[in-house]
């Protein structure tokens, strides 16, 4: 386990839990690192396996602590949730988001979709949608270039209460995705009810695929997936996609997007825009 050096500059990269003092502590600074502009997007290629162009990019929230360095969503996401920071750290991460993609445009970039993740506190706050819309308008990034990634558990616990909302979003021409798909406890029953347009196939499928001989199984796994996205078109996205030999399973099963380190890791903003830059030419 790290330890919290007094002058050291920590880098934090696990999703481990943090120990109780090192909670209390984070917990008060983030109070200050939005304030601070301590936070910033990262931005991960999501690449049409038909074509090999960038389509989108997901954006990623960093936290750049002035003593303990650069701290993973992993690590301080949780911690936003219990305090409630998460919902104006959230609208943040989407406006800025917003902007960068419209940013893009004005630079005569390639239009891509910008992927922004949503917490369950996010999605219980009663003025989510209005104030979606309102970045939207007040950004002026195209809908279709938004989408809002929300966890399978987290959205079928809460489509009751946001069938509605999700569906204005919708109406308004945001996508939607179900993140880490497979990994939640829905009942595939429950696929074709949710008012979504991308499935987002979890690491854990992806990282049995591409190894020769025993993978026969999780080779079905994947494949069904697809099929049954497909059957309810939707479009798939497999992500953590490491290896050409994942890649070559993914695209002989017919999955429409991936991204992960085989790509490209999370970015910067200006390295996608370079990558853009290289794609128009
Ligand atoms: P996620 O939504 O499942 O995001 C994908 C995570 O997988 C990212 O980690 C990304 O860097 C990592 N990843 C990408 N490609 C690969 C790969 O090929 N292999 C492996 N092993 N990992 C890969 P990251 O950036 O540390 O984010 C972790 C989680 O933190 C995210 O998981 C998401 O749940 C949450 N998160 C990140 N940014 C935000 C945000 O702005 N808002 C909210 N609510 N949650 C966020
Ligand atoms: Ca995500
Ligand atoms: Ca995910
Ligand atoms: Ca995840």
């Amino acid at each position: 386990a790290k330890r919290w050096g007094e002058n050291s500059v920590q880098v934090y990269t696990s999703d481990e839990p943090l120990p109780p003092s090192e909670r209390l502590v984070l917990k008060n600074h983030l109070r200050e690192a939005l304030a601070n502009n301590q936070l910033i997007l990262q931005y991960q290629p999501q690449i049409d396996l038909a074509t090999k162009r960038i389509v989108g990019v997901e954006a990623l929230v960093r936290w750049d602590h002035p003593q303990y360095g650069r701290i993973e969503p992993g690590r301080f996401i949780g911690l936003a949730e219990e305090t409630g920071l998460i919902v104006p750290i959230g609208e943040w991460v989407l406006r800025t988001a917003c902007q960068q993609n419209r940013a893009w445009r004005e630079a005569g970039l390639p239009a891509v979709k910008t992927a922004v993740n949503l917490s369950a506190r996010q999605l219980k706050h009663a003025e989510l949608i209005e104030r979606v819309l309102a970045v939207v308008a007040d950004t002026g990034i195209e809908p279709a270039c938004l989408e809002l990634e929300i966890t399978e558990g987290i959205l079928v616990d809460s489509v009751e209460t946001n069938r509605i909302g999700l569906q204005t979003l919708r109406d308004a021409g945001i996508k939607i995705s179900i993140d880490d798909f497979g990994t939640g406890y829905s009942s595939l029953s429950y696929l074709a009810e949710l008012p979504v347009d991308i499935l987002k196939m979890d690491r854990s499928f992806v990282m049995r695929l591409g190894q020769d001989g025993e993978s026969t199984r999780a080779h079905a796994l994947a494949e069904s997936i697809i099929h049954m996205a497909h059957r309810l078109q939707l479009i798939v996205i497999a992500e953590a996609v490491e290896t050409a030999g994942q890649l070559a399973d993914l695209a002989a099963m017919g999955c429409d997007f991936a991204q992960g380190y085989y790509f490209h890791r999370p970015l910067g903003h200006e390295q996608i825009a370079e990558l853009l830059r290289q794609q128009r030419e």
